[in-house]
């Protein structure tokens, strides 16, 4: 699964990389970095990620763009 973060949305609240730490993480101060590749182990953690990111910055899946896996 792919994801795509809109940068230009996300205000760093970091919940995703809360939730899904192997996936988002924080580079210095509120820059957001993230796998635009989702291993198949962190799908669940991604989608709830998804879901608590307070400003639907987060597509994943087909609104992110093709899925070549
Ligand atoms: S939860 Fe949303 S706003 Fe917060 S860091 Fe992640 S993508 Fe950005």
């Amino acid at each position: 699964m792919r994801i795509v973060v809109d940068l230009n949305r996300c205000q760093g609240y970091a919940q995703c990389a809360f939730l899904a730490p192997e996936v988002f993480f924080l580079r210095g101060d509120e820059a957001l970095g993230y796998r635009p590749r989702v291993p198949d182990d962190q799908r669940e953690r991604v989608g709830r990620a998804v879901a608590a990111c307070p400003v639907q910055a987060i597509a994943a899946g087909p609104a992110a763009g093709a899925d070549v896996d």
